[in-house]
Formats: structure tokens, C-alpha cells, sequence
């Protein structure tokens, strides 16, 4: 097989967040690009997350203030950018003298050696400099402060044990994961990029200081063979895998795999903010309202031996959970509570940490040039980083490339996302009074998707009727007919569970009716 077309500026390896990221920064400059995803967009880790902007409190403990600065400061940027994906949220931090650090974090062992009758104890103050640092560091405008929660007034007392007295309440942002990606390939489409979803990169040559890609269509098993002059490897998990086996370059840069789970019950507590608890083991926990009915608990660190086997929340997982918040809930759960599960691998850079938990979430870019021709590969990064991290890389390109015009993604809305963060009550209200058939909850989650596309995904219905198939949940065939046309949706599982949460609320007879409809719909479409 010989190499067809154009020659690629770029051949991005993985749809998660970093691939896409980078596919519409480089595209916006005006380079030709192709993304190729070997699955669904976000079905590996960017839609297995906690799904925070944040600036990682925790990681202040680890003195990695280089990482919780430039997050705090993205957090808003974003925000602006994608205000229906987006919200910011505010987190209710127990306080408890039981509390312990992870014991290697350089901050314990700090305090160990002038404290050492803390014994290992999170002290309050400790607590209070951190949120201060955390307040002050990222130069917020729209996300309020940290203040004080008296716990046995306050309505976030109610769900928590009265040993809980006094609490701490900061601000950091939900954002929608899966959609986040989907709306960044999106965009990158618009500004030209090739988006190729179920192509796995199998093998890539150097020959002439050009790559020759083939690219193999998961589907019909056919393979082609396309040139670029740079790969960016945003294989997230696979990142090691495609430099040893598709690449085949000599770098000894190496990944450290740690999984992440979450469960997910139904609504625990009544009000909207968040839940941030410290265990006796150093480690912390969220609790989420979550897709309205739920809550979302989580996360933890497990090593995980590769990247074929499929994460998956174990027992184990699932009962430290339980007994984490347990700690701290009014009425326990128990792992019956449990809806839900989902787990995912962070691809970490390996920088020899001794334990999961410490090894660094910072993102690390390398250009490797050993195998005759350049490839960026990326390691680690935080959903809040991604668009750092992709100027980061075009800063890398622009190497290879002198002429590059300069960054421009910062202030730019994603599709659907041109209104103010104030405005989101006054997008609901005006979707609701043009389609007065929808109900309060059908149209606050058609915004909180779609935004300002929300009207193209309903276009002239006067009825629910005329929306066509009704699957259940509020997902009709025009919404699903969106998915499908414009944002590269192909099984019921990309839109049950990335596109849309709705897999929380459809009967399985209700996604294989969707399942159904979806293969109909394709099968037409590659008969005409
Ligand atoms: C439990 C957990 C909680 C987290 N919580 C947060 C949080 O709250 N906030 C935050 O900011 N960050 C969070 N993160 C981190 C964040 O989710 C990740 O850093 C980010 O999703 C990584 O994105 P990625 O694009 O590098 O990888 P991925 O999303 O895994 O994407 C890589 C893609 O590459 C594809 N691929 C691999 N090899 C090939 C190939 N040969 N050909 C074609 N495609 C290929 C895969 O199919 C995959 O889709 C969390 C991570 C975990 C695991």
C-alpha cells in the first residue's frame, strides 16, 4: 500500500481531551491536521474523570505550585469559554483534628520534623493557608472565596455527622468531560481538521523525515496509509505503546498507570455544593451532586498493570468508598446504594514516586526525533490543563515549523458556548418559552449540552412528537440524529454514556431500541 494525498503538518494519535485539544489549537493556526481515535472520542480516560476544573488542593501539599497556579488561572478561562458545559461549584471541607497527610508529601514531612506531636494530623491552620494560597494564587474574578461553614446551622451540616462542627467552603468548576472533548473536535472540524474516530494508528515509518501512518478502520478492518510530517502521541494511556510499538522509538520516557474509580448513588443530600473529605489516610474524597437525581463519589489510586486491561471499579474500591464517606455521612450507605461505576487510568509521567497518589498529575511534552522523524508525546496533564497543554505543544511545533501564527484559544467559545457564565438561567427560560412542550428538566439539560445549538438539535418542532422517536429520558431521533451527524456518535453506548448521561435513566430494552435505530440509521446512510 503506498501513501495517498496531501502531505498532514500534524497526525494526532488519540481523541481523549489532549488529542483533540491539540487538534483544534493547530488547527485554528491554520496547520492540516487528522486526528485518528481507535474508538470513541473520550472513551478512554477524558470521560472517566471527576470531571473538576480545579486546581488540585491537594496537590499544594506536594509543593507543586507551578501546576495549581496555572490550573486556578485556567479554571476561569475556561469557564468563559464553555459556559453551558461548565459551572463553577463550591466545595464544603469538614474539619476534623483526626485528619492525616499522606506520610510522604514533602508538607508531612515538614511538619513531622517541627511538629512532630501532630503525629501526622492535618492541622486547621494548615488547612486555612492552603485555601488562602488557593484563593490568591489564580487571580479569580468570577469564582467567590473561601469562607467558614458553621455545620450545625448551616444546611451542609444536615447530611454530615454532628461531630462535624466547623467547616471550610472554597470555590473550583464542574465541567462535562465527554462533552468537553466532543465539543473540541467539533470545533477543530470546523477549522478544518480531519476527525477520524473508530481508525486506530497500527504502524507509523519515518522515511525522508516524513511519516508514512497506517491508519485501520476498527469497523470494516480496511486499512490506509497517510503522510505527516510531525505525530503528536496523545495515546493517554497507550502513550507508551505507540512509542515502543507504533512509532518505534528509542525514548525512555515511560508511563505510570494508576487507576481512578467512582460510584455513583442516588442524590445523598439535599443542597448543590460538594462535599471535599480528608481520610485518616491522607488521602481525600469528593462527594458530587451529580446528573440532578445523583451523587458522585470519588476517586482513588490504583496501580494498574496495562493499558488492554479494561479499568473497572473492584469490590474493594467500591467498599473503601463506602467506608470513606461513611466516615462522615449522617445516614451511612452501603455498596446496595451503588448505581453506578466507572473507572479510568491516568497515563502519568514516571517520575519515581514512591506511591500512586504521589506521583506527579503535572504534564510532561517530549519531542523525540530517534525514529527519523519528530513525535511529541504526552504524558500525564489534568482535564483543567488541556488547553495549556496544547499551546504547550504548539509551542514544540512551532519549533519544527517557524512560521506559526501565536496562541489564540484563550477567550474563545466552544460550539454552543457564546453567552456569558451569568446567562445560563436566561438560555433555559429562553428555550423554554420557544419550545413550550419541554419540561423545566428537558430544557435545562438540552443547555447544559448543547448551549446555543440547542435550538439547531430541536430546529422547527411545535411538539415533542415532532421530534420523532422517543427512546425515553427526554432522547428523542432528533437528538440522536444531531449525535450521530454532527458530533460522531456511532453506538448507543457513545451517547448513553458520553454524549449524554442518560444510561443513568434508560431501561437497557430503551438503549437497545436506540442501539437499533442507530444501525438502521447507519446502514442507510452507506447505502445511499
Ligand atoms: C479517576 C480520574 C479522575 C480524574 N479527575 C480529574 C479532574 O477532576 N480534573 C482534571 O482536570 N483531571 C482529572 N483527571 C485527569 C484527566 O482525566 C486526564 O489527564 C485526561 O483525561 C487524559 O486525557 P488524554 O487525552 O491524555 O487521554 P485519554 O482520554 O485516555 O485519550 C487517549 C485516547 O487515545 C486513543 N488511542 C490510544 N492509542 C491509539 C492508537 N494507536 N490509535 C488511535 N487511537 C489511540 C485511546 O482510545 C484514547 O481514547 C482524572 C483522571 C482520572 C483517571
Amino acid at each position: 500500500m503506498t501513501a495517498e494525498g496531501d502531505i498532514r503538518d500534524l497526525l494526532v494519535i488519540g481523541g481523549g481531551i489532549n488529542g483533540c485539544g491539540v487538534a483544534r489549537d493547530a488547527a485554528g493556526r491554520g496547520l492540516s491536521v487528522t486526528l485518528a481515535e481507535m474508538s470513541d472520542l473520550a472513551s478512554a480516560t477524558s470521560s472517566a474523570s471527576t470531571k473538576l476544573f480545579h486546581g488540585g488542593l491537594r496537590y499544594l501539599e506536594y509543593f507543586e505550585f507551578r501546576l495549581v497556579r496555572e490550573s486556578l488561572i485556567e479554571r476561569e478561562t475556561l469557564l468563559r469559554a464553555m459556559p453551558h458545559i461548565a459551572w463553577p461549584m463550591r466545595f464544603v471541607l469538614p474539619y476534623h483534628p483526626d485528619m492525616r497527610f499522606e506520610s510522604d508529601t514533602p508538607t508531612s514531612k515538614l511538619l513531622n520534623t517541627f511538629m512532630p506531636w501532630m503525629r501526622g494530623r492535618r492541622p486547621a491552620w494548615l488547612i486555612r493557608l492552603g485555601l488562602l494560597l488557593y484563593d490568591t494564587l489564580g487571580g479569580r474574578k468570577i469564582l467567590p472565596g473561601t469562607t467558614t461553614v458553621d455545620l450545625a446551622t448551616a444546611p451542609e451540616g444536615r447530611a454530615l455527622q454532628p461531630r462535624f462542627a466547623k467547616a471550610y467552603e472554597y470555590s473550583d468548576c464542574w465541567v462535562e468531560d465527554a462533552r468537553l472533548v466532543v465539543l473540541n473536535a467539533r470545533d477543530a472540524e470546523a477549522r478544518g481538521a480531519r476527525i477520524m474516530t473508530r481508525t486506530q494508528v497500527t504502524s507509523a515509518e519515518a522515511q525522508g523525515g516524513l511519516w508514512n501512518v497506517t491508519l485501520k478502520d476498527t469497523r470494516t478492518g480496511a486499512s490506509q496509509i497517510i503522510r505527516a510530517r510531525t505525530i503528536v502521541n496523545a495515546g493517554g494511556p497507550w502513550v507508551g505503546d505507540v512509542i515502543r510499538d507504533t512509532v518505534h522509538s528509542r525514548s525512555t520516557d515511560s508511563v505510570r498507570l494508576v487507576r481512578g474509580s467512582h460510584i455513583v448513588t442516588r442524590r445523598l443530600f439535599a443542597h448543590d455544593k460538594c462535599y471535599f473529605f480528608q481520610g485518616t489516610d491522607g488521602r481525600i474524597m469528593f462527594a458530587i451532586p451529580y446528573e440532578t437525581d445523583f451523587t458522585l463519589i470519588g476517586t482513588t489510586d490504583q496501580e494498574h498493570e496495562g493499558p488492554d486491561t479494561p479499568p473497572v471499579c473492584t469490590p474493594e474500591e467500591q467498599a473503601y468508598m463506602v467506608d470513606f464517606v461513611n466516615a462522615y455521612l449522617a445516614q451511612p450507605i452501603s455498596v446496595e446504594d451503588i448505581v453506578w461505576t466507572y473507572s479510568g487510568v491516568r497515563p502519568l509521567y514516571d517520575d519515581g514516586s514512591s506511591s500512586a497518589t504521589a506521583a506527579t498529575r503535572d504534564y510532561t511534552l517530549k519531542v523525540d526525533k530517534t525514529a527519523g522523524a519528530p513525535v511529541i508525546n504526552i504524558f500525564g496533564g489534568k482535564i483543567t490543563t488541556y488547553r495549556r497543554l496544547a499551546e504547550g505543544v504548539m509551542d514544540l511545533v512551532s519549533d519544527l515549523s517557524p512560521d506559526l501564527p501565536g496562541k489564540w484559544t484563550a477567550g474563545v467559545p466552544l460550539p454552543g458556548g457564546d453567552f456569558a457564565v451569568s446567562e445560563v438561567e436566561a438560555k433555559i427560560a429562553d428555550l423554554a418559552r420557544a419550545y413550550p412542550f419541554l419540561s423545566a428538566a428537558w430544557a435545562r439539560r438540552m443547555i447544559r449540552a448543547y448551549g446555543t445549538d440547542a435550538h439547531n438539535v430541536l430546529g422547527t418542532a411545535k411538539a415533542a412528537s415532532d421530534l420523532g422517536q422517543d427512546f425515553g429520558a427526554t432522547l428523542t431521533a432528533a437528538e440522536v440524529d444531531w449525535l450521530m451527524d454532527r458530533e460522531y456518535a456511532s453506538i448507543a453506548d457513545d451517547i448513553v454514556w458520553r454524549r449524554t448521561k442518560l444510561g443513568l435513566r434508560l431501561a437497557g430494552q430503551e438503549i437497545a431500541t436506540l442501539e437499533t435505530y442507530m444501525q438502521r440509521r447507519d446502514n442507510a446512510a452507506a447505502a445511499e
